[in-house]
């Protein structure tokens, strides 16, 4: 039977890089096994819906490529995908259950939850609403029918709660972890359904699983704790549950808790695919795309936190983790998130573009600063900058002065390497230049050092000042690929204004 997985956001606000790294794993497991993924919105509670994110979840997903086979935006034969577009169809299940007698309705108010919960504390317990104290409740297991039926006919609020049987070990068989067991008195009634007609997650997730023919549900750690109830669930409806495989969590980089927005707003890294902007609070967060990576870098990054193929290998195309990935490679315990990683990873990334491909990422730089140059020139530069960039944003400060002439030399730069008499050994080095004709790199790196060596010039000094002039510090790749690439005539220019510009 070929799987079918799903990834399932709620619309929150933006995508956790935690979720895009299950959204992956689903999909490389959906690949590799010819199976489906698909893009389901859980957005059944509305009082935590925000405008604009399923549209960046979508967005985000087109970024890195990760491409999904039904659900939201493209359609399928088991829509809609959005579950508020499916909101009638959960009453009869929450119904069924009822009738069952796997669940009850409940009548009680907040002020009397309240009033149970403050009667525990003040006792140092905490309420539960389960199975020893659902009896001293108001709800259709203590209430007489003719009640019940009459406050369900008034329109009266109500909620189904799920009803565990006393006392009773649930078993979860999870791929990751194995068989996890829980007893159902560490348990609360969990709430299913609302009268506003709202399914909660647990029953909305679990029919839609069903109703979508989920074979394997793939999610986050977090969502372990509701594995018993879901287990349930399958077992109320009398439906084959979907295999579990609950991912370990993403953790901060010194392995001390979950991976937070606020680690990375502190520690100075996005944890969101793409750029968000709250539209409640007018926040702004980074994104990796915004920051500079490319989506290949990220994905590569990800899936290596809390999965390996099994040998050292780090760099995988998307093509080779379909190959490679299995469920069963998935470690169970937490995976640290390093900055220093990702970037190594992008630069690696970067490195292995050609500069044709790279070009796009820079066109905004060179058309901001107003660059006229031919797609050959810039790409060279590329090609000669590229091993120097971790991120996208770095080719402006690498490669500028390719594109204009330094206005300003590097003062300890200066300091260090241009002397008394530099000037007139650079101009005698751009004449020497200027005379090999036509133009060859190799001549003239043996022309400069031989003038050098005759004159008995201390190398690092000569040069280094060169490269001043045309570059305004220090810094650049080797020094006669920059002469060859800018040209003489170019040359001549920045060693004529900055011999009268330094003026030593
Ligand atoms: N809507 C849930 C979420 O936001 C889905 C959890 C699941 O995959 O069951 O993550």
């Amino acid at each position: 039977m070929n799987p079918r997985v799903r990834f399932a956001p709620s619309p929150t606000g933006p995508l956790h890089i935690g979720g895009v790294r299950t959204a992956l794993y689903n999909y490389l497991f959906a690949k590799k096994n010819n199976g489906t993924l698909l893009l389901r919105i859980e957005d059944t509670d509305q009082t935590r819906f925000v405008e604009g994110a399923e549209a960046y979840i979508i967005e985000a997903f087109q970024w890195l490529g990760i491409t999904f086979d039904e659900g939201v935006g493209i359609g399928g034969e088991y829509g809609p995908y959005r579950q508020s577009e499916r909101k009638a169809l959960y009453k009869p299940y929450a119904e069924q259950l009822v009738r069952d007698g796997w669940a009850y309705y409940a009548f009680d108010t907040p002020e009397e939850l309240d009033a149970k919960r403050k009667e525990a504390e003040s006792q140092k317990k905490t309420f539960q609403y389960d199975a020893n104290t659902r009896s001293e409740m108001v709800n259709s297991l203590t209430l007489p029918a003719e009640e019940v039926k009459r406050r369900l006919e008034a329109g009266d609020h109500f909620v189904v709660r799920f009803k565990y049987p006393a006392n009773t070990d649930i078993h979860v068989q999870d791929l990751i972890r194995g068989e996890v067991v829980i007893n159902s008195n560490l348990l609360d009634d969990k709430v299913l359904y609302k009268s506003d007609g709202m399914p909660t997650y647990h029953l909305a997730n679990i029919v839609d699983d069903h109703l979508m023919k989920i074979t394997h549900v793939i999610r986050g750690e977090e969502w372990l704790p509701s594995a018993p109830l879901h287990v349930m669930l399958y077992k109320a409806f009398g439906w084959d549950a979907p295999q579990f495989a609950h991912l370990p969590l993403l953790l901060k980089p010194d392995g001390n808790g979950k991976l937070s927005k606020r680690d990375g707003d502190r520690l100075g890294f996005p944890v969101f695919p793409l750029q968000w902007h709250d539209p409640k609070s007018g926040e702004t967060s980074s994104g990796y795309r915004e920051s500079g990576y490319l989506p290949e870098a990220v994905v590569n990054m990800l899936v290596l936190l809390g999965w390996n193929p099994g040998n050292d290998q780090e760099l995988m195309t998307m093509n080779e983790l379909i190959n490679l990935f299995s469920i069963d490679k998935i470690s169970k315990a937490g995976a640290k998130f390093s900055l220093d990683k990702a970037k190594w990873f992008n630069h690696e990334y970067i490195l292995g573009k050609s500069a044709a491909e790279l070009h796009p990422y820079f066109t905004p730089a060179l058309e901001a600063h107003g660059v006229h140059c031919s797609d050959e020139y810039v790409e060279k530069v590329i090609d000669l900058v590229k091993d120097r960039l971790n991120f996208t944003g770095d080719f402006w400060e690498q490669a500028c002065y390719f594109f204009e002439a330094p206005t300003e030399y590097d003062p300890q730069a200066l300091k260090k390497r241009w002397k008394e008499g530099t000037g007139e050994k650079l101009r005698v080095i751009d004449q020497m230049l200027q005379d090999i004709k036509p133009f060859d790199k190799d001549k003239a790196h043996d022309n400069v050092m031989k003038y050098i060596q005759d004159n008995e010039l201390n190398m690092g000094q000569v040069l280094n000042s060169l490269r001043i002039a045309l570059v305004g510090t220090a810094r650049g790749p080797e020094l006669f690929s920059i002469i060859e690439l800018m040209g003489v005539d170019e040359v001549h220019r920045r060693v004529e204004r900055a011999v009268e510009v330094v003026n030593l």
